[in-house]
């Protein structure tokens, strides 16, 4: 099976075509991302009229560039796959409406697919992980575990209540005047820091379950900034290491302890191949990589993180969902709708209709 994928439902516009031949590894044909951080730089966020804009103009180029990497050509395929939500409704558009032309023009079969499903069953493309196996999703928007039980199939065990990991990183970012994105700027500093300077909490860890929170983090980082402010009317470099440090280990315990949760309900299942595994561009972080390391040494289960080119968004981990949801006969028609909200636990995309 070769499926083209789209991908332009935040500030990446992406296509890809992967192909799977029973009893061989999924290959990876092409995967072409075209970012937008340029264009968003002056606001400070993601502006989704600009992004919609951007996507429009990029798509078909993006299919372009990818068939072209892969040599082949429209009729080669075998489906088109695309994603329909959840995500920035314009952008989401854009891209379904451009696969909806590629399928009406070719005769091709349609593959809506759940961005958040394309997160979570990378490590099946990547590692030919088998079901049951438990994801933790961890990026600038989301944050949540989750246990994968097939290609629409997934148990939702906590999330955020608040913001995500990546977002708190960038607003911490934002606090001590560290360029963005804040991931990698706050890692950096944090090298060099002491992370048990500061006492910063972890939130909700008294609480039972997975549902986790990071805004109060970035409050008591804000207050332990101001006091500083106030003492030495400044903060130091020294200081300023030590505050990321302290926030990096703050979100790596809390996640930590969140995935030692979330492992027992899932070896509650009795896996025969217990996996966790991480998808989202905070898994790029190295504290938080060892503390889940940690966590799979100490429980067995085995700790899987894709490459990051494939943990950040891309179209070649909504290919391959396609090519899932077209193997178990789960494809879609020109009702397909765009959806701004679409929970994973929720099943398949809706028909497209007024007054649902
Ligand atoms: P989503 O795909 O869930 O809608 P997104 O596009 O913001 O959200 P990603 O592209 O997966 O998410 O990841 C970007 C986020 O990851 C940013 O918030 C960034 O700060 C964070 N991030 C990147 N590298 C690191 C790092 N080394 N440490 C911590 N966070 C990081
Ligand atoms: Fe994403």
């Amino acid at each position: 099976i070769t499926i083209l994928g789209l991908e332009s439902s935040c500030d990446d516009t992406a296509a890809a075509v992967v192909r799977h031949r029973p009893g061989h590894d999924p290959e990876i044909l092409s995967s072409v991302v075209a970012g937008q951080t340029e264009l968003h730089s002056a606001y400070g966020g993601v502006v989704p009229e600009i992004a919609a804009r951007a996507h429009t103009e990029k798509l078909d180029l993006c299919v372009e560039e990818a068939l072209e990497a892969a040599g082949l050509r429209l009729r080669d395929l075998d489906a088109i796959a695309v994603t329909a939500g959840p995500g920035l409704i314009g952008g989401v558009l854009a891209g379904v409406m451009t696969a909806k032309g590629l399928a009406v023009a070719t005769g091709l079969p349609l593959v809506g697919v759940n961005h958040l499903a394309g997160h979570a069953l990378t490590p099946r493309l990547t590692d030919g992980t088998s079901y049951p196996y438990l994801m933790l999703l961890v990026s600038g928007g989301h944050c949540q575990f989750l246990i994968a039980h097939g290609p629409d199939r997934f148990t939702r065990l906590g999330g955020t209540i608040d913001d995500a990991p990546g977002e708190a990183f960038d607003k911490t970012a934002r606090l001590l005047g560290l360029p963005q994105p804040g991931g990698p700027s706050v890692e950096t500093e944090a090298r060099a820091g002491d992370p048990k300077r500061f006492r910063l909490p972890r939130p909700l860890l008294d609480r039972p379950g997975c549902d986790m929170s990071f805004s109060g983090l970035k409050t008591a980082l804000l207050r332990e900034r101001d006091k500083l402010v106030t003492a030495q009317g400044g903060i130091t470099v020294k200081d300023r290491a030590d505050l990321c440090a302290g926030f990096q280990a703050a979100v790596a315990d809390v996640l930590a302890e969140k995935a030692r949760r979330a492992i027992a309900e899932y070896l509650a299942l009795s896996p025969t191949e217990p996996v966790i595994a991480v998808a989202g561009g905070v898994a790029a972080n190295s504290a938080i990589r060892a503390a889940l390391e940690t966590v799979s040494a100490e429980t067995g289960v085995r700790f899987i993180a894709p490459p990051l080119a494939l943990c950040t968004d891309n179209a070649a981990m909504i290919a391959w969902a396609g090519i899932e949801k077209f193997r178990s006969g789960d494809t879609d028609d020109m009702t397909l709708a765009a959806r701004p909200r679409w929970p994973l636990d929720q099943g398949a995309a809706p028909m497209l209709g007024f007054g649902k």
